[in-house]
């Protein structure tokens, strides 16, 4: 080491001295203060501070709050959700640190889930950017914006794991993978909180639903989830564990049953996993009336249920007002102690504590910052960004795409003019009235060069009550009752005007989220007849597909020559979707799950197990194997897949070392060339499989992802590195462990198409 590294090194660790004594003393401080503070509560008071109320400006279930004003006033409130805007937020704040005896900050928690008022692609679109970056970017608008109206506490980021595409709220989450939603989980929890819960610019973030959520049998929504500890803890666990490890505040319990104890009773998730295992020191908050739904359950009356939940390690009840109601009496009859409500009430002091709401609860009332920053205008370009990145090119049969500026395009379907259903599910402060539609948004981006014509060819669905079920919270579309073959009709004298026809179809924004499960994952059939005849008119069509799950597309992959994925894009979908039609913007999102060719593949994966009989590469049916009869194996698109409009070629993997040291590590390299004759991005994708183990492993698992830009023409090598830790896994006993011997690393486009090399790791 020469002198200056030496000076270098002594000033780092100085340094880190400084910020570890001073964090030492701000934990000190902080346990001064809240210890000096509960020593003047009274029992209901602490108990008070348990007590999560909604004001109802967004609501998932049957019950809402009521009271709320005296409540705050007698101390008997700890946080409120679903209350915006900074007067409001001031006046409920002003009521607790005015009227209520010791003068408690109150929490204000929202659903910032991608956006507050910009907003941004819905996560699972998000997660298709597999940009870490932008995906950070966003989350740190969305909490510059929510906290400028008032807002201290989000409840996100959502990472439940889902491998089933019934499931409505696969659309909040970040797909089917353990590795990808482990990393945006860190990723959201820094945008949200920066460096500084106590910065005014900062919202605390809620990992939820804590724990396995996505999992729910059947993909019904709420439904029982029972699963070995083997799985959670390989595979669906991490994600809500890497959201702790950087540091998120808080926690949503989940509304499922796990293995006979449902997560909002359950000790052994809340306390032994969350706080013993991995060190969280932040509160649990349950989801909307989840310890009132332990009756529903069958765990027993509601006092029953507050106990249970509270000594399970829950310290804050969201709605139900169990705690509120019963722990009084639970404490009273020696069902719970002062200790628990203690701890619990600790806990949530300490988050206020942090928020700096102590030092001044008015922190996040500044009325300028709100009319400066929301919807600024470089949050509204970061969302054209976002959303364009969050495309997945599907299909793009003899380079339909992208178009020329010129000419007419016809734009028909049902999601071709709504607004309201572009910011996709849980976008609860989206400014509905005032987001473009996709005819609009097109016609801002394009001006006069292209001459768009409109029609909107067919209601969302044929049956009038479904349709309504899957519009509501204001998200509409017009229904046309005349009969479908006239409606056709005159969308088809649109189309023959037309150059090019795109054709806006699939979901509604409200198709997919909470209580939004579907059987039936394809387009509504009415849309397809009215695609099968815009086809007919022998017009290039392309297809702008509006989805919040993976949806089946056979027919739709057979016949139509291209296909664009566009999820729910935000505020700025209807620019970002001329950006890449036209070609300003080229491609690159890639599918965080599977799309499979039937519905009744599911749950379909590309990280499963072999099995003892699996099928040969290549193969369909073959008697005795593990297959169907009547459909293949294969997914219609794998996951990490979605095309360019250039083409990207791969060369073969190179190990520098064919054997990895237990402390060392080795090097997978790959030369990716940009050998079209577009600018592009390029995920470049590495998997690992461990070739044998004391356990079963999965064929593939994601491990590492680059996400590269080449000019035409231009090559980059892609260097992975690959340490021990990369091939650890949770073994029978639950150890953490890499076991010696060979394994297989492939590099590819897609989790589909990679090329292998194998190595070993030494005893
Ligand atoms: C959802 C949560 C949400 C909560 C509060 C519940 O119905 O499951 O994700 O945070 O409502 O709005």
């Amino acid at each position: 080491m020469d002198t200056q590294t030496r000076w270098l090194v002594i000033a780092a660790v100085l340094l880190l001295g400084i910020h570890t004594v001073n964090g030492q003393q701000r934990a000190r401080d902080m346990d001064h203060f809240i210890t000096d503070l509960m020593a003047q509560m009274t029992i209901d008071e602490k108990i008070g501070q348990l007590n999560l109320v909604t004001a109802g400006e967004a609501t998932t279930g049957a019950v809402v709050s009521t009271d709320v004003e005296s409540k705050i006033k007698e101390g008997k409130i700890g946080g409120i959700f679903s209350m915006t805007s900074v007067p409001r937020i001031r006046a409920a704040q002003e009521l607790a640190v005015n009227q209520s005896r010791l003068k408690i900050p109150i929490l204000f928690g929202l659903d910032v889930i991608h956006g507050y008022k910009t907003i941004f692609p819905i996560p699972l679109g998000l997660a298709a950017s597999w940009d870490m970056d932008l995906i950070q970017e966003t989350a740190r608008i969305a909490a510059i914006e929510a906290s400028a109206d008032g807002l201290n506490w989000t409840f996100s980021p959502m990472v439940d794991i889902s491998r089933d595409a019934r499931w409505g709220r696969i659309s909040e989450g970040s797909g089917e993978d353990t590795y990808l939603s482990s990393r945006i989980a860190e990723a959201m929890v820094h945008g949200y909180q920066g460096d500084d819960l106590a910065a005014d610019n900062t919202l605390m973030a809620c990992v939820k639903h804590f724990a396995l959520y996505g999992a729910a049998e059947a993909g019904r929504d709420y439904n029982t989830t029972d699963m070995s500890l083997h799985r959670m803890y390989n595979e669906y666990l991490p994600p809500y564990k890497a959201a702790i490890d950087a540091g998120a505040g808080s926690v949503m319990t989940s509304f499922n049953d796990i293995n006979g104890v449902p997560a909002t009773a359950n000790k052994w998730l809340m306390t032994e996993v969350l706080r013993q295992q991995w060190g969280f020191d932040g509160f649990v908050v349950t989801d909307y009336t989840a310890v009132n739904e332990l009756i529903e359950h069958g765990l027993g009356d509601l006092q029953e249920v507050s106990a249970r939940s509270l000594k399970a390690g829950v310290e804050m009840d969201m709605v139900g007002e169990g705690f509120l109601t019963t722990l009084r009496k639970s404490l009273d009859e020696g069902k719970v102690s002062e200790a628990d409500i203690d701890r619990a009430c600790r806990l949530v002091l300490e988050a206020k504590y942090k928020l700096g709401l102590f030092e001044d609860p008015f922190r996040y009332c500044d009325e300028s910052r709100a009319k400066q920053l929301i919807q600024h205008p470089t949050h509204m370009a970061k969302a054209r960004e976002a959303a364009a990145k969050s495309f997945v090119l599907l299909k793009n049969e003899q380079q339909l795409l992208p178009l020329k500026k010129q000419g007419t395009v016809a734009l028909i379907g049902p999601l071709a003019n709504t607004g309201s259903n572009m910011p996709g599910t849980w976008s609860v402060s989206a400014d509905l009235e005032n987001t473009p539609s996709l005819l609009e948004g097109m016609r801002a981006a394009l001006g006069d060069r292209v001459n768009l014509v409109y029609h909107q060819g067919s209601n969302l669905v044929a049956d009038a009550a479904y349709q309504e079920r899957a519009t509501m919270f204001g998200r509409t579309i017009p229904r046309d009752e005349r009969p479908e073959a006239e409606v056709i009709a005159e969308a088809l004298e649109v189309a023959k005007q037309a150059d090019v026809v795109i054709a806006a179809l699939g979901e509604s924004s409200e198709m997919s989220g909470e209580a939004s499960s579907r059987t039936d994952i394809g387009i509504p059939a009415v849309q397809q007849r009215l695609l099968s005849e815009l086809l007919k008119t022998g017009k290039p069509v392309v297809l702008v597909l509006f989805t919040g799950r993976p949806l089946t597309l056979i027919w739709e992959n057979e016949h139509v020559p291209a296909i664009l994925n566009v999820w729910f894009g935000g505020t700025e979908t209807g620019k970002a979707v001329a950006d890449v039609l036209f070609g300003d913007v080229n491609p690159s999102g890639k599918l965080p799950a599977t799309f499979p060719q039937h519905v009744g593949q599911l749950p379909l994966y590309y990280s499963h197990k072999n099995t003892g009989r699996p099928l040969a590469d290549g193969q369909w049916f073959q008697k005795f194997r593990s297959n169907y009869l009547d459909v293949s194996n294969d997914p219609l698109y794998p996951f990490g897949y979605g095309l360019s409009y250039t083409t990207f070629t791969y060369g073969k993997p190179v190990l520098n070392t064919d054997t990895l040291e237990r402390k060392g590590s080795l090097q997978v390299s790959v030369e990716v060339s940009n050998s079209g004759s577009y600018a592009g991005e390029e995920v470049v994708q590495l998997y690992i499989r461990d070739l044998v183990g004391s356990v079963t492993r999965p064929v593939k698992e994601l491990k590492g992802f680059r996400k590269i830009q080449l000019a035409a023409g231009q090559s980059q090598r892609v260097v992975f590195d690959i340490t021990e830790e990369d091939l650890k896994f949770y073994n029978a006993d639950l150890e953490h462990v890499a076991e010696a011997g060979e394994f297989a690393v492939f590099v590819g486009t897609n989790s589909r198409d990679v090329q292998e090399a194998r190595f070993f790791l030494k005893d």
